[in-house]
């Protein structure tokens, strides 16, 4: 179901230091996700999206808001393109608000942060490249290695290897991106063999950082969708969850220091970060220049 709604506000100031992503706003376009990964946070109750799995509500004149709001904005600071939601899930093909988002951040000279599953965000790679002289950087999450595990854990999103093939392009035009390896499923995905295969896989196709999580939260109807989707896609491992986690809030990855050493070994010979690259304001690097000069 498709909810149409109008907004007075569209950019969220990040008070706390973001240290992953360096954000300084958050800018939600819809609210909902058809991506419907198992995993997703978002189910659970604190966030009160009742319908998060059926409803998508499309903020049909975010884009008019951003265009007024932004230029009025004294602080020059990365944008993230959402949570709780993909910005490129397949709504935004027929409204194309991140698209027409993006076009007036880059009038704006603003930098960005994209987080996507989606290589819907190849339709806006010019308007990424222009972004690009400020600052954009375009992270796809990738938990799994193959497309087969892909599909079972993130059934509405593009296939695996549609998120390298997007992240190719993106760094053939001199785009910065990369992957956030999380969640890093317990039982499922901590195995060094998809660890092994992710990072080759970021390496062929250009990537720049890994950004890793070992370990899931779980919580409330999250944790009970969660199980149910164990049931039918991974018999047999809901019950190690029980038995490992009982009422924990995080679900650590078997092995996860290990598992963390090894992925820095092969990042570090493949010559992947392990940040996130962040907007550095040009005063700060005037600044810098400064010091070192006198
Ligand atoms: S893409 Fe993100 S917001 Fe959407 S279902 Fe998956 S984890 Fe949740």
């Amino acid at each position: 179901m498709i909810t149409e709604v109008r907004v007075k506000g569209i950019l969220n100031p990040v008070r706390q230091p973001d240290d992953w992503f360096g954000l300084k706003y958050n800018m939600n376009l819809y609210r909902g996700c058809q991506h419907h990964c198992i995993y997703c946070d978002s189910r659970s109750a604190c966030y009160q999206l009742d319908n998060f799995d059926r409803e998508v509500v499309v903020k049909v004149n975010a884009v008019e808001v951003l265009a007024d709001h932004l230029p009025r904005k004294r602080v020059v600071g990365t944008i993230g393109t959402g949570s709780m939601n993909d910005p490129y899930m397949p709504v935004e093909k027929r409204y194309n608000l991140t698209g027409r988002a993006l076009q007036v951040i880059a009038n704006n000279h603003f930098p960005v942060h994209v987080l996507t599953k989606s290589d819907l965000v190849l339709r806006d790679i010019d308007t990424l490249e222009e972004i690009s002289r400020v600052f954009a950087t375009v992270s796809f999450t990738i938990t799994a290695g193959d497309d087969d595990l892909g599909r079972k854990v993130e059934p509405g999103a593009p296939a695996v290897s549609r998120r390298f093939a997007a992240m190719r392009k993106l760094a053939e035009r001199g785009i910065s991106t990369g992957v956030l390896l999380m969640p890093v499923l317990p039982f499922i995905e901590d195995t060094r063999e998809n660890i092994t295969r992710i990072v080759e896989l970021a390496a062929d196709n250009g990537a720049g950082y890994i950004l890793p999580a070992f370990g899931m939260t779980l919580r409330d109807r999250q944790r009970y969708y969660y199980y149910r989707q164990l049931d039918r896609q991974f018999p047999g491992t809901k019950e190690k969850y029980i038995r490992q986690f009982g009422a924990n809030y995080f679900a650590q990855a078997r092995q996860a220091g290990e598992l963390h050493a090894y992925l820095t070994d092969l990042c570090e010979d493949a010559g992947i970060s392990l940040e996130v690259p962040k907007f550095i304001p040009q005063e700060a690097v005037e600044e810098e220049l400064q010091i070192r000069m006198f």
